[in-house]
């Protein structure tokens, strides 16, 4: 038992730091640039709020709102020193009609499965973030606050995450008779003894995805994938196995044919929820769809989260705007707000484009065209995932 008199010290120095920080903390004010927030804490019955208006912040230690967007209430005191002592160091959620959950991975226990020793992991409820308004805020946004924007750096660590979306558009012609995504994992496939296939993709099955195929899970390359000793997904039979060069190609194929993206990267988090230790051996491959992929869903992170995949070097995106009927198509499938309006017609914004090539796909007029300037650029790009990834 913690007691008020512990937690309510750093809840108060919690909502101070922020205002202390700011006028300097140029990272934290790009978080907060354009949060429209209004949150109500209730941390084991000790209250408080925060106001965050496009960079502006107030914050009352034992105030409450009349009518916040999000309620944060913490009810277990020892997670709530855990937190504001900053000893937290994942960040999962799930999120339901009028709440989300946020959790952390309290513990991994070993369990004998048949002949093998696999382990476990054990969530702990961090908090319930409650949609006081009843409109939807999505969890990654909370990572704004640099209490949770430390935990997120510390599950993803953005000195070694390196990650990008291979485009598959038709515009873009094929290199050596390959599609993009085919080219670039070749090589990898290639070059890798050991490629973990996994036959249920989380995302889909989570969200009860209703445009793709479930059965296409993530793909993982290098050594470090005979470690991965999670539960899930090497229990239930036929979960996932190590195949063969030809069995991994196959899986890029068939995403392709699903109308699915290829990511891929480094990314600690995907090594680390397998129960693996991310050492620079553990090649992530998602497919990803627009509506489910939880890396679509960066975008309502920190910065650093939002720059964490870039496009590759060299890819354009163009709009023929002879030939846009403004029909917002193309705008709908764009997870990353790459596409805009304007005057009726659709423009990609530069600087958020990662020119995945959803958009190229669904425009019915032929408008959108994706480009690589040279096809060296695909070396380039291979050298560049290499340089944090080995596979071998
Ligand atoms: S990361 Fe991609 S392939 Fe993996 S579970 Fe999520 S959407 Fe599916
Ligand atoms: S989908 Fe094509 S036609 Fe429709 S707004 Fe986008 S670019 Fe224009
Ligand atoms: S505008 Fe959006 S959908 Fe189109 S390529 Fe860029 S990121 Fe992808």
């Amino acid at each position: 038992m913690v007691g008020k008199e512990k937690l309510e010290p750093k809840f108060k120095k919690m909502l101070e730091d922020i205002e202390n920080s700011l006028s300097e903390d140029t990272v934290l004010q790009e978080d907060l640039k354009d949060l429209l927030l209004d949150i109500q804490w209730d941390i084991c019955g000790i209250k408080g709020y925060q106001k965050f208006n496009n960079g502006e912040y107030s914050f009352k230690f034992g105030g409450e709102l009349d009518n916040p967007d999000i309620t944060m209430e913490i009810d277990d005191d020892d997670t709530a020193l855990k937190l504001l002592n900053g000893e937290i160091d994942s960040f999962e959620y799930r999120f339901y009609k009028r709440k989300a959950k946020i959790y952390y991975i309290e513990k991994w226990e070993k369990e004998k499965v048949g002949e093998e020793i696999l382990k476990k992991k054990y969530f702990k409820l961090i908090l319930t973030m409650r949609y006081t308004k009843g409109i939807f805020i999505h969890p990654y946004t909370i990572t704004r606050l640099p209490i949770f924007r430390d935990i997120i750096d510390k599950w993803y660590d953005p000195k070694t995450a390196d990650a990008s979306y291979i485009p598959i558009n038709d515009s873009l012609g094929t290199y050596e008779d390959k599609v993009l995504p085919l080219k670039v994992l070749e090589h990898f496939i290639n070059k890798a003894e050991h490629l973990l296939i996994t036959h249920g993709c989380g995302c889909r099955i989570y969200n009860q995805c209703q445009d793709h195929d479930h059965s296409i899970g993530c793909l993982y390359i290098g050594a470090d994938t005979v470690d991965v000793k999670e539960v899930f997904p090497k229990k239930i039979p036929g979960s996932s196995h190590f195949g063969t060069k030809e069995e991994a190609l196959e899986r890029v194929k068939e995403a392709y044919d699903n109308g699915l993206i290829t990511v891929i990267g480094r990314l600690k988090w995907d090594a680390e929820a397998m129960g693996v230790s991310d050492r620079g051996h553990f090649m992530t491959v998602c497919f990803c769809c627009p509506c489910c992929c939880i890396a679509g869903k960066r975008m309502y992170g920190t910065i650093e989260l939002q720059n964490l995949m870039q496009r590759i070097e060299g890819v354009s995106v163009s709009v023929d705007e002879d030939l846009c009927i403004g029909c917002e198509d193309c705008m709908e499938v764009c997870v990353f707000e790459g596409m805009e309006m304007i005057d009726g017609k659709a423009k990609v914004n530069q600087e958020k484009c990662l020119g995945c090539g959803r958009c190229e796909r669904v425009c019915q007029n032929k408008a959108i065209s994706i480009t690589i300037d040279d096809p060296k650029r695909l070396d380039e790009f291979i050298r560049r995932i290499e340089a944090k990834v080995d596979v071998s």
